[in-house]
């Protein structure tokens, strides 16, 4: 049984001024304790930035010691509150916003390591800079921090092809609850030597310890890439579609988004200056992007693919992209879609993963049963080609939140309801934080449940570890 933890007090302060160099203290606390979707207010005793793993070790120790809470902080950006801690005890926010750097690009091994508070952006830049690819690409990556994007095993645009963060790792550095570090930065693509540390690490949201630097795949760079935006009548003609394009493109395809009439009307609401290049606004589209390690031209592939496509009735109208502008184009479009979500303000926002052959039929009947409830929008927008869905739902036009004919709760339940029945899973790619902890208990495997709790007492028994997040 944890004992019972303790807030950040004086005498914590005055340990750790004299364990820390004073630049490990942050002034301002707020940017620390609030998060993109405003559900969740965190709290925090003191915001630590340490510049180096053993510091983030000696905190670690002293925490575990005193029985204080420690939440870890990459970007910031998450959208599940695994990064607030609004109750309990003030905690120690732990920022990695120090640990940046690029510590080895290993173009023979197909390896970059790097330490966990690199941005994103910068992993991708010190990648292509070896002229090689780190595909890993989500909205946030100019903000979001690498150790965070592992912590909470993202996803994004590239999944489909290059998989999501938990199969773009090799090994991890990380510093374990009771202050010993983990010296995992291995460049082997295979290592067969017992229990998985780095895959339970990715994943565990800041509840077993901090990542402080990660070893990550290379890939080639494609030489030549295109976009096209088609026109479908139906999520299941995109289906469909996405079968085609495997048959065209084999593994060249690297995303495969679909597009909702309704995310497009916000555009058209919210961000009038994106260019939408249809002319008539289509309920379903599909924006696809193939990439070329090799030699040929992905702008004639999409124009015949299209035209495959027309002749199977699977698209009636569409573009392809023609220059690297016009595919920046057509992205910007598809990238635009969450902010002008976050303008129209959504009751209830799900990320959901579901057997690809499921989508159709899900979209029908949740559909059907949130307007048989009242007038509401969905938008139903994502990845189809790895089966994650994002089913937004939102007032109906010139009504506010507060005119929700179901409070978000009961739309949250009736969605994710309906997402178990369908064999799939309340949380894709966002991960469980605190949004999603019922929803784990509710529709988590009891064995598999009763696993995490025993591995969480067994690494954290003192339960400092980002408390409330992923599991009560
Ligand atoms: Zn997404």
């Amino acid at each position: 049984m944890p004992r019972a933890l303790k807030p950040v007090d004086a005498d914590l302060l005055r340990q750790l001024h004299a364990i820390l160099p004073v630049d490990c203290f942050r002034a301002e606390t707020t940017p620390y304790t609030t998060e993109p979707r405003g559900l969740f207010h965190g709290r925090a005793g003191v915001v630590l930035a340490p510049g180096a793993t053993e510091q983030v070790a000696a905190i670690l120790r002293l925490a575990n010691r005193t029985g204080t809470p420690v939440v870890p902080y990459g970007g910031g950006t998450g959208l599940v509150g695994g990064q607030v801690m609004p109750d309990g005890p003030d905690p120690i926010v732990l920022s990695l916003e120090r640990m940046t750097q690029i510590l080895d690009v290993n173009p023979a091994d197909g390896t970059i390591s790097v330490q966990a508070g690199a941005i994103l952006h910068d992993v991708q830049q010190a990648a292509a800079a070896a002229d090689r690819l780190f595909p890993l690409s989500l909205a946030a990556q100019g903000s979001c921090r690498i150790g965070g994007n592992l912590a909470t095993n993202a996803g994004g645009l590239n999944v489909l092809r290059y998989g999501n963060a938990r199969a773009l790792c090799l090994g991890l550095e990380a510093v374990l609850p009771d202050g010993s570090v983990w010296h995992g930065l291995t460049r082997l693509y295979k290592d067969n030597t017992g229990y998985d540390l780095r895959d339970l690490l990715i994943g565990s949201e800041g509840t077993l310890g901090v990542i402080t630097a990660a070893t990550l795949r290379l890939f080639a760079r494609p030489r030549a890439e295109a976009a096209a935006l088609l026109v479908v009548p139906s999520p299941a003609a995109a289906l469909e579609l996405l079968a085609l394009a495997r048959g065209h493109f084999g593994e060249a395809i690297s995303a495969f988004e679909l597009i909702h009439g309704t995310g497009l009307e916000f555009l058209d609401e919210t961000l009038p200056d994106i260019r939408q290049p249809l002319a008539r606004r289509p309920p379903w589209s599909v924006l696809v992007d193939i990439g070329l390690t090799g030699g040929g031209d992905p702008t004639a592939m999409l124009s015949a693919f299209y035209e495959a496509a027309e002749r199977a009735g699977l698209s009636s109208d569409g573009i392809v992209s023609q220059s690297g502008s016009q595919r920046a184009g057509l992205w910007q479009l598809r990238e635009s879609i969450p902010e002008a979500n976050k303008r129209i303000g959504s009751i209830a926002s799900h990320d959901i993963s579901l057997p690809v052959s499921a989508i159709p039929q899900f979209i029908e009947t949740a559909s059907e049963r949130l307007n048989a409830a009242g007038q509401l929008r969905i938008n139903c927008f994502g990845h189809l080609g790895d089966g994650n869905l994002h089913f937004n739902v939102f007032p109906a036009r010139g009504q506010s939140r507060a005119d929700s004919p179901l409070p978000p709760a009961d739309i949250r339940r009736l969605v994710h309801e309906l997402v178990a029945g369908f064999g799939g899973s309340f949380s894709a790619e966002h991960g469980v934080g605190r949004l999603k902890v019922a929803d784990l208990k509710r529709y988590g495997d009891p064995a598999r449940l009763a696993a995490m709790r025993a591995i969480k007492a067994a690494l954290d028994p003192n339960g400092i570890m980002n408390p409330g997040a992923v599991l009560e």
